[in-house]
Protein backbone atom coordinates (compact mmCIF):
# COMPACT_ATOMS: atom_id res chain seq x y z
CA UNK A 1 0.00 0.00 0.00
CA UNK A 2 1.33 3.40 -0.62
CA UNK A 3 1.63 5.98 2.03
CA UNK A 4 -1.14 8.28 0.17
CA UNK A 5 -3.67 5.00 0.66
CA UNK A 6 -3.23 5.06 4.41
CA UNK A 7 -6.03 6.58 6.67
CA UNK A 8 -3.22 8.11 9.29
CA UNK A 9 -6.23 8.74 11.40
CA UNK A 10 -5.94 5.29 13.03
CA UNK A 11 -3.99 5.03 15.63
CA UNK A 12 -0.24 3.60 15.71
CA UNK A 13 1.46 4.61 12.46
CA UNK A 14 4.66 5.67 12.12
CA UNK A 15 6.11 7.06 8.96
CA UNK A 16 9.25 8.26 7.52
CA UNK A 17 9.17 10.18 4.65
CA UNK A 18 11.44 11.05 1.86
CA UNK A 19 13.97 11.02 4.69
CA UNK A 20 17.45 13.04 4.38
CA UNK A 21 20.56 13.36 6.60
CA UNK A 22 23.47 15.23 5.88
CA UNK A 23 25.92 16.27 8.01
CA UNK A 24 28.23 18.92 6.38
CA UNK A 25 25.60 21.26 5.25
CA UNK A 26 24.47 19.68 2.27
CA UNK A 27 27.95 18.52 0.46
CA UNK A 28 27.03 14.78 1.02
CA UNK A 29 24.14 12.86 2.03
CA UNK A 30 24.31 9.70 4.24
CA UNK A 31 20.47 9.32 4.03
CA UNK A 32 18.78 9.70 0.89
CA UNK A 33 15.06 8.77 -0.26
CA UNK A 34 14.46 7.23 3.12
CA UNK A 35 10.79 6.00 3.19
CA UNK A 36 9.33 3.72 6.17
CA UNK A 37 5.57 2.84 7.10
CA UNK A 38 4.96 0.76 9.87
CA UNK A 39 1.26 0.27 10.66
CA UNK A 40 -0.42 -1.59 13.59
CA UNK A 41 -2.62 -4.43 12.83
CA UNK A 42 -5.98 -3.95 14.26
CA UNK A 43 -5.55 -6.00 17.74
CA UNK A 44 -2.11 -7.30 17.00
CA UNK A 45 0.07 -3.84 17.04
CA UNK A 46 3.17 -4.50 14.59
CA UNK A 47 6.66 -6.12 15.20
CA UNK A 48 8.76 -4.83 13.38
CA UNK A 49 12.82 -5.26 12.63
CA UNK A 50 15.28 -3.30 11.62
CA UNK A 51 18.55 -4.79 10.10
CA UNK A 52 21.48 -3.33 7.87
CA UNK A 53 25.25 -3.27 8.51
CA UNK A 54 26.99 -1.14 11.02
CA UNK A 55 26.71 2.38 9.97
CA UNK A 56 23.86 2.06 7.97
CA UNK A 57 21.61 4.17 10.10
CA UNK A 58 19.65 2.00 12.55
CA UNK A 59 20.08 3.83 15.59
CA UNK A 60 19.53 7.25 13.72
CA UNK A 61 16.15 5.89 12.22
CA UNK A 62 15.15 5.27 15.87
CA UNK A 63 16.35 8.39 16.99
CA UNK A 64 13.53 10.34 14.59
CA UNK A 65 10.97 8.19 15.71
CA UNK A 66 12.53 9.09 19.20
CA UNK A 67 11.67 12.66 18.36
CA UNK A 68 15.79 12.71 19.60
CA UNK A 69 16.80 13.89 16.28
CA UNK A 70 15.49 15.98 13.17
CA UNK A 71 16.09 14.61 10.01
CA UNK A 72 18.24 17.21 7.37
CA UNK A 73 14.90 17.18 5.30
CA UNK A 74 11.90 14.74 5.39
CA UNK A 75 9.01 13.94 7.58
CA UNK A 76 8.44 11.75 10.86
CA UNK A 77 5.21 11.31 11.63
CA UNK A 78 3.68 9.47 14.36
CA UNK A 79 -0.65 8.89 13.60
CA UNK A 80 0.10 11.90 11.00
CA UNK A 81 1.21 14.00 13.72
CA UNK A 82 5.45 15.53 13.29
CA UNK A 83 6.64 13.76 16.40
CA UNK A 84 7.50 16.49 19.39
CA UNK A 85 8.38 16.66 22.69
CA UNK A 86 4.12 16.04 23.29
CA UNK A 87 4.35 12.71 21.90
CA UNK A 88 7.72 11.62 22.62
CA UNK A 89 8.78 7.89 22.90
CA UNK A 90 11.72 6.73 24.77
CA UNK A 91 13.91 4.14 23.85
CA UNK A 92 15.85 0.80 25.28
CA UNK A 93 19.34 0.84 24.33
CA UNK A 94 22.03 -1.99 24.86
CA UNK A 95 23.29 -0.75 27.75
CA UNK A 96 23.50 2.24 30.34
CA UNK A 97 19.60 2.58 29.09
CA UNK A 98 19.18 3.11 33.16
CA UNK A 99 20.37 5.55 35.98
CA UNK A 100 22.39 3.97 37.84
CA UNK A 101 22.33 6.34 41.17
CA UNK A 102 18.17 5.43 41.15
CA UNK A 103 16.49 2.46 42.78
CA UNK A 104 14.51 0.43 40.11
CA UNK A 105 10.95 1.74 40.94
CA UNK A 106 12.45 5.50 40.44
CA UNK A 107 13.66 4.35 37.07
CA UNK A 108 10.86 2.85 35.80
CA UNK A 109 8.46 5.65 37.52
CA UNK A 110 10.27 8.10 35.64
CA UNK A 111 8.06 7.01 32.69
CA UNK A 112 5.24 9.40 34.31
CA UNK A 113 7.43 11.94 35.79
CA UNK A 114 6.80 14.38 33.54
CA UNK A 115 2.93 13.56 32.63
CA UNK A 116 1.53 15.32 35.96
CA UNK A 117 0.62 11.79 37.28
CA UNK A 118 0.91 11.75 41.76
CA UNK A 119 3.69 10.38 42.87
CA UNK A 120 1.64 7.70 45.07
CA UNK A 121 -0.13 6.45 41.40
CA UNK A 122 3.13 7.03 39.45
CA UNK A 123 4.56 4.05 42.14
CA UNK A 124 1.79 2.28 41.92
CA UNK A 125 2.11 1.67 37.96
CA UNK A 126 5.08 1.39 38.08
CA UNK A 127 5.12 -1.54 40.47
CA UNK A 128 2.16 -3.44 38.09
CA UNK A 129 5.17 -2.93 35.31
CA UNK A 130 7.94 -4.46 37.65
CA UNK A 131 5.92 -7.59 38.44
CA UNK A 132 4.99 -8.21 34.92
CA UNK A 133 8.53 -7.75 33.86
CA UNK A 134 9.85 -10.36 36.42
CA UNK A 135 11.20 -7.72 39.00
CA UNK A 136 9.35 -8.06 41.70
CA UNK A 137 11.70 -8.04 45.42
CA UNK A 138 14.46 -5.96 43.28
CA UNK A 139 12.29 -2.70 43.62
CA UNK A 140 14.60 -0.38 46.19
CA UNK A 141 17.75 -2.03 44.55
CA UNK A 142 19.78 0.66 42.70
CA UNK A 143 19.49 0.12 38.38
CA UNK A 144 23.37 -0.74 38.41
CA UNK A 145 25.60 -3.32 37.64
CA UNK A 146 26.17 -6.22 39.76
CA UNK A 147 23.37 -5.79 42.53
CA UNK A 148 21.17 -6.50 39.39
CA UNK A 149 22.45 -8.74 36.65
CA UNK A 150 22.44 -7.15 32.82
CA UNK A 151 18.83 -9.24 31.80
CA UNK A 152 17.61 -7.43 35.13
CA UNK A 153 18.63 -4.03 33.81
CA UNK A 154 17.51 -4.74 30.52
CA UNK A 155 13.85 -5.70 32.46
CA UNK A 156 14.09 -2.48 34.27
CA UNK A 157 14.58 -0.43 30.65
CA UNK A 158 11.61 -2.12 29.30
CA UNK A 159 9.06 -1.48 32.21
CA UNK A 160 10.13 2.34 32.39
CA UNK A 161 9.36 2.55 28.20
CA UNK A 162 6.19 0.64 28.46
CA UNK A 163 5.34 2.95 31.16
CA UNK A 164 5.98 6.03 29.71
CA UNK A 165 4.26 4.83 26.38
CA UNK A 166 2.90 1.27 26.11
CA UNK A 167 2.04 1.46 22.38
CA UNK A 168 5.72 2.49 20.93
CA UNK A 169 8.91 0.43 22.32
CA UNK A 170 11.99 1.26 20.51
CA UNK A 171 14.69 -0.55 21.09
CA UNK A 172 18.52 -0.42 19.51
CA UNK A 173 20.23 -3.96 19.99
CA UNK A 174 18.73 -4.23 23.52
CA UNK A 175 20.09 -8.32 23.88
CA UNK A 176 23.32 -7.59 22.42
CA UNK A 177 25.31 -7.92 25.85
CA UNK A 178 23.12 -10.22 27.23
CA UNK A 179 24.29 -13.92 27.55
CA UNK A 180 22.20 -16.97 25.48
CA UNK A 181 19.81 -18.49 28.46
CA UNK A 182 19.09 -14.41 29.36
CA UNK A 183 18.78 -13.17 25.33
CA UNK A 184 16.50 -16.34 25.30
CA UNK A 185 14.47 -15.04 28.41
CA UNK A 186 14.17 -11.70 27.67
CA UNK A 187 13.25 -12.80 23.98
CA UNK A 188 10.17 -14.69 25.26
CA UNK A 189 9.22 -11.68 27.59
CA UNK A 190 9.27 -9.40 24.63
CA UNK A 191 6.83 -11.70 22.79
CA UNK A 192 4.60 -11.92 26.10
CA UNK A 193 4.60 -8.36 26.09
CA UNK A 194 3.76 -7.88 22.49
CA UNK A 195 0.85 -9.91 23.04
CA UNK A 196 -0.60 -8.43 26.09
CA UNK A 197 -0.07 -4.78 24.85
CA UNK A 198 -0.55 -5.21 21.43
CA UNK A 199 2.31 -2.50 21.05
CA UNK A 200 4.29 -1.31 17.93
CA UNK A 201 7.81 -2.41 18.71
CA UNK A 202 10.61 -1.17 16.24
CA UNK A 203 13.54 -3.73 17.46
CA UNK A 204 17.25 -3.47 15.45
CA UNK A 205 19.15 -6.69 15.96
CA UNK A 206 22.60 -8.08 14.02
CA UNK A 207 20.74 -11.25 14.55
CA UNK A 208 19.23 -13.10 11.65
CA UNK A 209 17.63 -15.35 14.04
CA UNK A 210 16.29 -13.34 16.37
CA UNK A 211 14.64 -11.05 13.76
CA UNK A 212 13.05 -14.00 12.32
CA UNK A 213 11.77 -15.42 15.80
CA UNK A 214 10.74 -12.01 17.23
CA UNK A 215 9.56 -10.04 14.13
CA UNK A 216 6.46 -9.65 11.73
CA UNK A 217 7.98 -7.83 9.07
CA UNK A 218 11.82 -7.17 8.90
CA UNK A 219 12.76 -4.00 6.83
CA UNK A 220 16.44 -3.66 5.75
CA UNK A 221 18.69 -0.81 5.27
CA UNK A 222 20.98 -0.44 2.78
CA UNK A 223 23.97 2.38 3.54
CA UNK A 224 25.77 4.89 1.54
CA UNK A 225 23.47 6.73 1.02
CA UNK A 226 21.11 4.57 2.94
CA UNK A 227 17.35 3.87 2.03
CA UNK A 228 14.89 0.93 2.92
CA UNK A 229 16.34 -1.26 -0.04
CA UNK A 230 14.20 -4.71 0.72
CA UNK A 231 10.88 -5.55 3.10
CA UNK A 232 9.89 -9.17 4.22
CA UNK A 233 7.29 -10.43 5.77
CA UNK A 234 7.55 -13.23 8.20
CA UNK A 235 5.05 -16.05 7.66
CA UNK A 236 5.00 -18.14 11.28
CA UNK A 237 1.96 -17.86 13.68
CA UNK A 238 1.65 -15.32 15.73
CA UNK A 239 2.19 -17.43 19.12
CA UNK A 240 5.60 -18.25 19.04
CA UNK A 241 6.98 -20.92 21.08
CA UNK A 242 10.59 -21.14 20.79
CA UNK A 243 9.97 -24.53 19.20
CA UNK A 244 8.98 -22.84 16.09
CA UNK A 245 13.03 -22.38 15.74
CA UNK A 246 13.15 -26.50 14.88
CA UNK A 247 10.15 -25.75 12.05
CA UNK A 248 11.53 -26.01 8.48
CA UNK A 249 9.85 -22.74 7.22
CA UNK A 250 11.13 -21.40 10.76
CA UNK A 251 15.37 -22.18 8.72
CA UNK A 252 14.29 -21.28 5.68
CA UNK A 253 13.20 -17.84 6.44
CA UNK A 254 16.90 -16.99 7.91
CA UNK A 255 17.81 -18.45 4.78
CA UNK A 256 15.68 -16.05 2.98
CA UNK A 257 16.85 -13.10 5.24
CA UNK A 258 20.37 -13.89 5.02
CA UNK A 259 20.05 -13.74 0.99
CA UNK A 260 18.42 -10.60 1.32
CA UNK A 261 21.13 -8.67 3.61
CA UNK A 262 23.70 -10.46 1.42
CA UNK A 263 22.16 -8.77 -1.61
CA UNK A 264 21.54 -5.76 0.06
CA UNK A 265 25.02 -5.02 0.87
CA UNK A 266 26.37 -5.44 -2.29
CA UNK A 267 23.73 -2.92 -3.93
CA UNK A 268 25.70 0.13 -5.06
P1 LIG B 1 23.94 2.03 12.78
O1 LIG B 1 23.11 2.17 14.01
O2 LIG B 1 23.22 1.35 11.64
O3 LIG B 1 25.26 1.36 13.04
P2 LIG B 1 24.03 4.94 12.89
O4 LIG B 1 22.60 5.31 12.75
O5 LIG B 1 24.62 4.99 14.24
O6 LIG B 1 24.27 3.50 12.22
O7 LIG B 1 24.91 5.89 11.96
C1 LIG B 1 24.64 6.05 10.58
C2 LIG B 1 25.72 6.85 9.93
O8 LIG B 1 25.64 8.19 10.36
C3 LIG B 1 27.12 6.37 10.28
O9 LIG B 1 27.87 6.32 9.10
C4 LIG B 1 27.64 7.42 11.24
O10 LIG B 1 29.02 7.55 11.12
C5 LIG B 1 26.92 8.66 10.74
N1 LIG B 1 26.71 9.66 11.80
C6 LIG B 1 25.91 9.54 12.89
N2 LIG B 1 25.95 10.65 13.64
C7 LIG B 1 26.79 11.51 13.02
C8 LIG B 1 27.26 12.85 13.29
N3 LIG B 1 26.83 13.52 14.36
N4 LIG B 1 28.13 13.40 12.42
C9 LIG B 1 28.55 12.73 11.32
N5 LIG B 1 28.14 11.48 11.00
C10 LIG B 1 27.29 10.88 11.84
MG1 LIG C 1 23.42 1.53 15.97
Amino acid sequence: MSIEQVDTSRHNIIELRNIEQSYDGGKSYIIKGLDLLIEDKPEQGQFAVIMGMSGSGKSTVLRYIAGLQKPTNGEVLINGKPVDAENRVSMVFQQYSSLPWMTVLDNVALGLRFKGVSQVERNEKAMELIEMVGLEGHEYKYAQYPSLSGGQLQRVAIARSLLANPNILLMDEPFGALDIRTRLQMQELLCDIWRKFHSTIIFVTHDVREAVFLGDDLYILKSAPSYFAEHIHIDLPLNRQRSIKRDPRYESLVREVEDSMLRVADLK
